[in-house]
């Protein structure tokens, strides 16, 4: 996703409170930011943000971090907290390129990572950029607690099988998967759908998704 360029959003976003800034000094230092001691989950690539905002409210027990790369879409985030009538004091944004996701988050500092809906970079050449290849499952194995989870969702089946493969060959375990969620009794109990999820499912494509653990 990414959207027109729209005037003035790094503006907004370099004076929103919601947004985390200079977040490479930030390492070692998030349950100080939330001021509290509570399990770190973080979103790559969350988008407008309608899933960890859901899951936000519903789990306040949680702290949540989303990462996005554009200001032009984390702006979008910001309108919808700004819309709450209630403030999620457990939820910060932070925008920035998940490359450098391990200078963020100290070794173990994260408890659960939820990948939704992932960019596919089709191309051959670009493997090493889509989120669920083994480069980043390398990233995560830094910045996730021993027994943390990394989940994914996708309706993109040729990047879902290349997921599954990644998981093997990065030398995680496959907990779980299904290559159709809303249909699987148990993995779709509770399930919260991002805005993709929502708009791909009603065009009647199944719903893929896998949890890993090492
Ligand atoms: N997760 C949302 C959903 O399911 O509705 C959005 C899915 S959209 C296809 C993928 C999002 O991931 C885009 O907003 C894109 O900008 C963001 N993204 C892609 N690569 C990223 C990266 N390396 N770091 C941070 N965000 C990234």
């Amino acid at each position: 996703m990414r959207l027109r360029n729209i005037k003035g959003s790094r503006e907004v976003i370099g004076a929103s409170d919601y947004v985390v800034h200079e977040e490479e000094t930030k390492a070692g230092k998030w349950h100080e930011i939330f001021g509290n001691d509570h399990p770190i989950h973080i979103e790559v690539g969350m988008g407008k943000g309608q899933f960890i905002m859901a899951l936000a409210k519903r789990h306040p027990e949680n702290n949540y971090v989303g990462i996005e790369k554009y200001s032009s879409v984390l702006l979008r985030a910001l309108e919808k907290m700004e819309r709450e009538e209630e403030p999620l004091p457990n939820l910060v944004f932070i925008r920035m390129d998940a490359e450098n996701i391990e200078k963020v988050f100290e070794e173990g500092e994260v408890d659960r990572i939820y990948l939704n809906f992932s960019d596919p970079w089709p191309k051959d050449r670009h493997a090493k950029r889509r989120l669920t290849s083994t480069t980043f499952f390398g990233r995560y194995n830094k910045i996730l607690k021993k027994d943390g989870l990394v989940e994914f969702k996708t309706d993109n089946r040729p990047l879902f099988e290349f997921s599954l493969e990644s998981v093997k060959e990065a030398g995680w375990n496959l907990v779980a998967h299904t290559f159709d969620l809303h249909h699987h009794e148990t993995m779709n109990e509770g399930n919260i759908m991002t805005e993709y999820e929502e708009k791909f499912s009603s065009q009647g494509n199944p719903i893929c998704k896998l949890i890993a653990n090492r």
